[in-house]
């Protein structure tokens, strides 16, 4: 079904399937094609309502809900572009968000009017209103209110359907400016790679505030006509047992952990699912491995991120590489420029991105656009990796977790991959901390596994005898947990800055003398 616009999916399948279930919760409410196509006019009218014209920004500060469903799929249907905005952000943050996407309508959780409201009216946002987790609020009464649906209207390719902001672990987050031609091309391209159909059902429980909660998990099965389970939130037993009659299931790394967590993984239990999939942060292929033991299913991993959606996946036929996050989608270019090597290791270089699925450039930064892309329209995507024999992609790390020790380049991933392979320790996160003699001292922060001890210089000692001597953590720390982000990504700024101390009589110490 190759529909050129992404409200279309939902238009033309309630059209010739209507019956077919489009949208349920964990309240076991359910929608059909055909409800929500309703439902969604409705929501439209009230957007149109509020002054929303095409092009014009609605940012969502909501809890997860099949209601903000609606909503987003509203905007698409009026041509307004969302802006989802994590429910977590403080005021500052909002603040930022909302002087910066300058929102014609800003749709926030009950509790949060207060703020919204005086945020708005400072930063020329004209409208406010409400949307429970329930679905309850200002804007499920207007569209109580509403009879007639907003007309489908053709909007173009290049029009901005989303302003994606980044996790801005460095700097101030910008906001990713995708259309609704990347929305397409991603969502067709991921269908039919992962071989959706109308069969399928989709357990959701990632935010709705990120691409892969948002795009990957909805437009991919909206394009096919598939049915998505909401989750509110993440539950690990409850999901288990929604995966008893699901057939897809997309989740971060720390979403598999949490299942394998629970004994109710069993290979009955999820066998009626036929693709898990992960992304958003690397799975540690100790956790594909398991994985696979505990349910006989392979995880698919792939690698997206917010300014390019999905660039590449393990293939649905085929071999699925443990630690590797596949091949390139089809359209998708992908190339490694600035290859170094170490002598005995792979060519690990930056990896840059060029397709329909890279998103416009960043809102009002056209100076920060233009330092990502290369003079050939490549987008340089801040990751290291290199690609094997088998022309899969392994991701080495971002390159500013790059570490350059004594004037060598150390590639976390590497590090943490031989740790990892220790019985004692579960998960590792390397990073570069000041260091006077090296300029950065290659440093790691372990998760021991339960019950396991560890010698710090017994571990240290062992990865002697795997790794080149510059490679080597100066120093092993153990820790309780990893700092991670809500898509279960580490950190590493914050271990940079946690562990900042530990060299300090190293810097101190004037001409070298130690
Ligand atoms: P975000 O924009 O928040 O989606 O973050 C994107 C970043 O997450 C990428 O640039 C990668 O550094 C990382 N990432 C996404 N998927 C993977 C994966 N499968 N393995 C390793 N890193 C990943």
């Amino acid at each position: 079904m190759a529909v050129e616009d992404p409200y279309r999916w939902i238009e033309s399948v309630a059209q010739s399937a209507g019956h077919s279930l489009c949208l349920e919760d964990d309240l076991g409410r359910r929608m059909s094609y055909a409800e929500v196509h309703q439902s969604v006019g409705r929501y439209g009218a009230v957007l149109l309502d509020l002054g929303v014209h095409v092009g014009d920004r609605v940012a969502l500060l909501v809890e997860k809900s099949l209601e903000a469903v609606l909503v987003y799929l509203a905007c698409l249907r009026v041509g307004a572009a969302v802006v989802p905005l994590n429910t977590a952000y403080t005021a500052a943050e909002l603040r930022h968000f909302i002087s910066d996407s300058q929102p014609q309508v800003l749709i926030v959780d009950p509790a949060k009017t207060e703020a919204a409201v005086e945020i708005a009216a400072a930063n020329g946002c004209p409208t406010v209103e409400t949307l429970g987790a329930r679905g309850n609020g200002s804007i499920a009464n207007r569209v109580e209110m509403q009879s007639v649906g907003s007309p489908v209207i053709s909007i173009a390719a290049d029009t901005l359907a989303a302003l994606l902001y980044t996790s801005g672990t460095t700097g101030r987050s910008k906001g990713a400016m995708i259309t609704r031609g990347n929305l397409v091309a991603n969502a067709q391209c991921l269908a039919s790679s992962w071989q959706m159909t109308r069969e399928d059902l989709l357990v959701h429980v990632l935010p709705l505030f990120h691409v892969h909660g948002l795009f990957l998990s909805l437009n991919t099965m909206f394009a096919v006509g598939a049915a998505v389970r909401i989750h509110r939130i993440f539950d690990p037993r409850l999901t288990i047992e929604s995966l008893s009659n699901g057939s897809v299931f997309m989740g971060v790394p720390t979403h598999y952990t949490r299942l394998l967590a629970c004994p109710e993984l069993t290979p009955e239990a999820v066998s009626g699912v036929r693709l898990f999939i992960s992304g958003s942060a690397p799975l540690l292929s100790e956790t594909h491995r398991e994985f696979e033991v505990r349910t006989r299913k392979v995880i698919l991993e792939r690698y997206g991120m917010t300014e390019t959606l999905v660039n590449t996946s393990n293939p649905y036929t085929g071999v699925r590489k443990p630690g590797s996050v596949g091949l390139p989608l089809p359209g998708v270019e992908l190339r490694i420029t600035d290859q170094r090597t170490d002598g005995d290791g792979p060519n690990v270089g930056m990896i840059e991105i060029r397709g329909p699925n890279v998103c416009a450039g960043y809102w009002r930064a056209p100076d920060q656009t233009a330092a990502d892309r290369t003079v050939d329209g490549y987008f340089r995507s801040g990751d290291l990796g290199f690609i094997d024999s088998d022309g899969y992609l392994h991701i080495s790390g971002r390159a500013k977790d790059l570490v350059i020790t004594g004037g060598y380049n150390v590639y976390p991933k590497e590090i943490e991959l031989e740790l990892d392979r220790l019985d004692q320790i579960s998960e590792s996160a390397v990073f570069g901390v000041p260091h006077r003699d090296f300029g950065e001292a290659v440093t790691a922060a372990v998760i021991l596994k339960p019950s396991a001890a560890m010698h710090e210089a017994t571990v240290i000692e062992l990865m002697r005898n795997r790794l080149a001597r510059y490679k080597v953590p100066k120093r092993v720390i153990v820790v309780d947990e990893l700092p991670k982000n809500t898509m279960g990504k580490i950190q590493k700024n914050k271990l940079r800055e946690r562990f900042a101390h530990l060299y300090l009589d190293t810097l101190a110490k004037p001409n070298g003398i130690r």
